[in-house]
This record gives C-alpha cells, structure tokens and sequence, in this order.
C-alpha cells in the first residue's frame, strides 16, 4: 500500500501543492517563486517535481523572454499561449490555425509526421494601459 507509506504520502502532497499553486495562478510560475510561496517544499524538490509533471504532460514549460522557464497547469489538448512579456500573465489559445500551413510546408519539403511549437508574446491589456 502506497499511501501507508509517509516518504510516499509527503512526495504526492507535495507533488499535489505544486499541481494546486499553478492552477491557482494564471501566470506562468519558475520553481523559485513555487518555494517561496510553498515555504515547506525545498527548492530541489519543486526543480523534481516540475521536470516530471512537465515529462508526464501535467503542465506546461513557458519560455520567459529572460530566458527563465516558468510552469503552467493547462488543459488538455492543443494548444497554444499568448504570454505578457511585462506581467507574465498567461492566456491558453485552443483555436490553432497552424495545422494546414504545416501540412503544406511538409508535402512541399517531403516531410511527414510534422509538429509545431508557438508561443505569442505581447503587451497585455493591463500592462499597455499602465504606460
Ligand atoms: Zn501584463
Ligand atoms: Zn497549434
């Protein structure tokens, strides 16, 4: 039994409060902001627990323009973020246009089995209105 186990029971509570933080926030979170707001969970331990939430697909990776790589919890399936570059404020884009302009770059090229990757960055409302 898994769960009579407290090394177990503590790894998926913290595992459980780092899935709960992203999806409280709608920015995008590095692991340093996730320690000082989950103040009982080491540095080390929310670096793991993010590398495999974002392995197992849990949450989403996001590039900031600084280079840092913050962490989402979004929904499933395709899709696309449009991120601040100001406040870091994270919108999910679920229509994606991409799909035909990427099937025709394959055939002409002779590539199958395409993906694409997109982030849009930009201002966002509240930011603009704030200069
Ligand atoms: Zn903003
Ligand atoms: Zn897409």
């Amino acid at each position: 039994m898994p769960t009579s186990n407290p090394t177990t029971r503590r790894k998926t509570e913290q595992r459980a409060a780092i899935v709960d933080a992203l999806r409280k926030n709608d920015r995008a979170m590095t692991a340093q902001e996730l320690h000082d707001l989950l103040d009982s969970v080491g540095l080390a331990t929310v670096y793991r627990n993010l590398g495999r939430l974002a392995e197992d697909g849990e949450i989403d990776a996001i590039r900031r323009p600084n280079g840092e790589t913050a962490y989402r919890a979004c929904t499933a399936g395709h899709h696309h973020h449009l991120i601040c570059r100001n406040c870091g404020l994270v919108v999910e884009l679920h229509d994606c246009s991409l799909d035909d302009w990427g099937r025709k770059i394959a055939d002409k090229h002779g590539f199958v089995g395409v993906e694409h990757q997109a982030e849009l960055l930009g201002t966002c409302e509240k930011c603009a209105n704030r200069s």
